[in-house]
């Protein structure tokens, strides 16, 4: 009941210095503190020894903001378990909202090697000019300095009212930015007491739809990945199912928590968590909250079955709610691929096949 290639979220604090509204954490209302890097030593090399086989993960740091807590005791995690599994990929989710002093620097550079994520949306995240200015500095900074990010944009009611897709795009393009991608909202945290951030699964279906057609248009690939797109035309293309299509995060993932306890998905993790990094491996694996997750996460809608796009869908991620009978499924936009040439998907997927 383990997958061959993992998925690590260390959280390395519950909290953090901003306070979104659509936060799946608890924003600055999580619990303060900070995680104990020794004991999620111990729990890896356990992992290890219990599934030597495992043939290659990532690791992310999280939160709250994981930036909050000592760069050091990341850099001594990354240092004790680099080399456990054949490859394993470092990086962090950080609001990157903050000035960007030596050791944050080493910590990207040697830990990320470059390589790492940050988030933006359009009216949620920065109270001030001052702070979102200061995120775009950073971006800008960064990326000529070659580091290879990743911005995740939240699909907030708003943002899908008063911006279209290629706006949002370019600007970030402009920015640097190398990869892009669109989360949607699900309702955990601030979320939970926050209904009006959500925009309707049917206004979603439609920016995705024009997404893809202002992207065509404007050859987006020649200028920036769109992850998004990267794991719906993989499953047209190649038949694999990667990031929020495959239907399997519940084997694959493991969020540990600030405090030691472990989750699935890190949507939930923080208000559901199944197991403790103390307990013997065997327990955590074949706990039966993470059983019941893994059985939740294999059931689709029943409307799924039907779906004249389920081949490329796959049911989508497992988190997001219906209205009414509608997903929140880019399902138009899955339509038009379809019906799309394969020389313009593999255009957009520049050799990309669907690994995580
Ligand atoms: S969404 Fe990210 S930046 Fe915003 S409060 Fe939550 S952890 Fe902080
Ligand atoms: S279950 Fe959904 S929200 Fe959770 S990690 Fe997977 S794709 Fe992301
Ligand atoms: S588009 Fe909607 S109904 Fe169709 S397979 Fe995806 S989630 Fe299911």
């Amino acid at each position: 009941m383990i997958h061959r290639d993992l998925i690590f979220y260390i959280k390395t604090t519950e909290t953090c210095q901003l306070n979104c509204d659509h936060c799946f954490t608890n924003g600055s209302n999580g619990q303060k503190g900070f995680f104990d890097e020794n004991r999620v030593i111990d729990f890896m090399h356990k992992l290890k020894n219990k599934v030597p086989q495992i043939n290659s993960g990532s690791v992310t740091f999280h939160g709250g903001e994981p930036m909050l807590c000592p760069p050091e005791k990341m850099i001594d995690l990354w240092q004790a378990c680099r080399d456990l599994w054949p490859s394993l990929f470092w990086s962090i989710q950080t609001n990157l909202t903050y000035k960007i002093d030596p050791i944050k620097l080493t910590f990207f550079e040697k830990v990320c090697q470059k390589t790492w994520g940050t988030s933006w949306d359009y009216d949620l995240r920065w109270k001030s000019k001052r702070s979102s200015d200061l995120w775009r500095s950073n971006i800008k900074e960064l990326a000529q300095d070659g580091h290879n990010i990743t911005v995740i944009v939240s699909l907030s009611k708003k943002l899908l009212q008063e911006k279209e897709p290629i706006e949002v795009i370019e600007d970030l393009a402009e920015l640097g930015v190398k990869h892009v991608n669109f989360e949607r909202i699900t309702s955990n945290g601030n979320a939970i007491a926050n209904k009006r951030v959500f925009p309707s699964n049917k206004d979603l279906d439609h920016w995705f739809d024009k997404m893809w057609r202002q992207s065509v248009n404007q050859k987006t690939y020649q200028y920036i990945d769109n992850l998004f797109f990267d794991s719906i035309l993989t499953s047209a293309v190649f038949n694999t199912f990667s990031g929020c299509r495959c239907r399997q995060c519940e084997q694959k993932v493991f969020t540990i928590n600030a405090d030691g306890s472990i989750g699935g998905c890190p949507n939930t993790a923080a208000e559901s968590p199944f197991a403790h990094i103390n307990e013997n491996i065997d327990d955590i694996l074949f706990n039966p909250g993470r059983l019941c997750n893994i059985e939740k996460e294999s059931r689709r809608n029943q409307a799924c079955y039907t779906c004249e796009v389920y081949d490329i869908c796959n049911g989508d991620c497992h988190q997001l709610a219906w209205e009414n009978g509608v997903c929140a499924a880019p399902k138009t936009l899955m339509s038009a691929v379809k019906k799309s040439d394969k020389e313009l998907l593999n255009s957009f997927l520049n050799g990309f096949q669907g690994q995580e």
